[in-house]
């Protein structure tokens, strides 16, 4: 590629091409081989819209990058491609407390923008444990979930501005912050989700909520998943609203208690365990402690913890929020973020053991995940005595038989981490042929020439 006129109308800086930068902004959290050919780290959106209308003339392919924590793939510069990091614009406005909202850069991080907001007792609330790297812009892109979608749904409910730059250069300034406007297709809400294929994302003005005053942590053990089902099925009466539901398994808090030194104040004997955070509504912990009682009492919980103190709970978030690390350390992993209706969760989780019963696979099983938005990770790592051929060749013979399960089951191959790279091939078990031609209809009409994240997602 030819930057050098782009190169010489833009502050010195802006470009790096290092061998070690390209590699470092050239791939992502997944681990999956890339390298940038050059990298734009522009500050301004007009630095932005120049840069892409010069890449839109000269066909070359651009990479939109926030964060790089994405578990797809859709960072990755697969082909050399020139990396666009937003990392530089991170700028953030004063919060409108007439609005509750806030103007941010596409490259302020998740945890920058919760800390800006927490003065006024205000959240923006997607909260993941990638907030301290993980990028507004690359939430966005992505529509990311995390631990309080039961609570408050995923990112595309918490935005109402969206400023996005298209190949052409053209800078498209969407909704200017209205609650209410129904002039004909909404285009925020096609880029959410988009994983930069389709515009990048430059500005966004978020839509906050009050800060959730009184919240308690409970920790549980359980036997099986359909147990952890039943006490969802309770808490959903309970005294409290539910901010988080969550999952995992015995061998993910052993991988926490070996790479990070975690302990369970529950020790770690049983099969699953459950963390649940409430805010509290009504009444006080009181309501809590008793309708705690009561779940001993019918047997739906056998032993279990109430967390008040800020230590105890970070403790407890700590075992759930260190798995995704711990497992990364552990040894090779393929990572599927599927989603089945809540109700159906117990059986699709169960029906996917089976499954691994009867293949003799050389990888072993790691659940964890959102219980409460039906959202389980599976994770398949690798055996120490397996060869990566064979781990290769072992996962896609177990993806051959868990994506009709998903699909029977009425599931998606992808709960909230997206398409990009990694699950492009699974598409068509999650979406119809239909819908497939009006992607590539959609994206024709952003991308004629195909320039914008090429090969990810469609
Ligand atoms: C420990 C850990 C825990 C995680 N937990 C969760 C979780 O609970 N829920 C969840 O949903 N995800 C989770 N993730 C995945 C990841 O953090 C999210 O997908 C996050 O939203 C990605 O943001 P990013 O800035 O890192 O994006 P990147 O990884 O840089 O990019 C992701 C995609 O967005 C595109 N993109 C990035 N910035 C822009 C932009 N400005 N304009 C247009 N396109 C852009 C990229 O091209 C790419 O396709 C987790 C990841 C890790 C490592």
């Amino acid at each position: 590629m030819d930057l050098t006129k782009l190169i010489a109308s833009l502050p010195s800086g802006t470009f790096l091409s290092d061998t070690e930068d390209c590699v470092r902004y050239g791939s992502d959290w997944t681990k999956t081989p890339g390298q940038a050919g050059a990298v734009a780290l522009p500050r301004t959106t007009e630095e932005v819209a120049k840069i892409l209308r010069y890449c839109f003339e000269h066909s070359i392919s651009v990479i939109p990058s926030g964060g790089r924590t994405g578990l797809a793939g859709g960072a990755v510069a697969v082909n050399q491609e020139l990396v666009l990091s937003l990392e530089r614009m991170s700028k953030m406005q004063a919060v409108d407390i007439h609005g509750n909202t806030l103007r941010v850069q596409a490259g302020a991080t998740t945890q920058q923008v919760h800390e800006h907001c927490e003065s006024h007792g205000l959240l923006w609330p997607i909260d993941l444990a990638s907030r301290g790297s993980c990028q507004i812009g690359g939430n966005l892109a992505t529509n990311a979930g995390g631990v309080r979608v039961i609570r408050y749904g995923m990112a595309r409910k918490w935005v109402v501005g969206l400023q996005a730059v298209t190949i052409e250069g053209e800078i498209l300034e969407l909704n200017n912050d209205l609650e209410k406007n129904n002039t004909g297709y909404d285009l925020i809400q096609l880029l959410i989700g988009s994983e930069g294929t389709l515009a990048v994302i430059t500005e966004a003005t978020l839509k906050l909520t009050r800060f959730p005053k009184h919240s308690l942590v409970m920790f549980f053990p359980f036997p099986d998943p359909g147990a952890i089902l039943n006490l969802f099925a309770e808490a959903r009466k309970g005294p409290f609203e539910i901010l988080a539901f969550e999952f995992f398994s015995k061998i993910c808090l052993d991988a926490v208690a070996k790479k990070l030194n975690r302990q369970s104040k529950l020790g770690n004997t049983a099969a699953y365990y459950a963390l649940m955070e409430v805010e509290l509504t009504e009444g006080s912990k009181d309501a809590v402690e008793e309708w705690l009682g009561q779940m001993l009492e019918k047997e739906i919980v056998m032993d279990g913890m109430l967390a008040l103190s800020d230590s105890e709970k970070e403790q407890v978030w700590g075992l759930r929020e260190g798995i995704t690390e711990s497992i990364q350390a552990t040894a090779p992993v393929k990572k599927y973020d599927v989603s089945v209706p809540v109700r159906k969760i117990g059986t699709f989780l169960q029906a996917t053991e089976e499954l691994l019963k009867v293949g003799s696979y050389g990888f072993e099983l790691y659940l964890f995940g959102h219980l409460g938005d039906g959202s389980p990770h599976l994770n398949l790592v690798k055996h120490p005595e397996t060869s990566m051929e064979k781990f290769g060749t072992d996962a896609a013979a177990f993806e051959k038989v868990l994506f009709p399960l998903l699909k029977n089951n009425g599931g998606s191959i992808s709960a909230e981490h997206g398409v990009g790279l990694l699950k492009k091939h699974w598409l068509e078990y999650s979406r119809t042929p239909a819908e497939l031609r009006l992607f590539r209809a959609i994206k024709k009409s952003f991308d004629p020439r195909g320039l914008l994240n090429p090969g990810k997602v469609v």
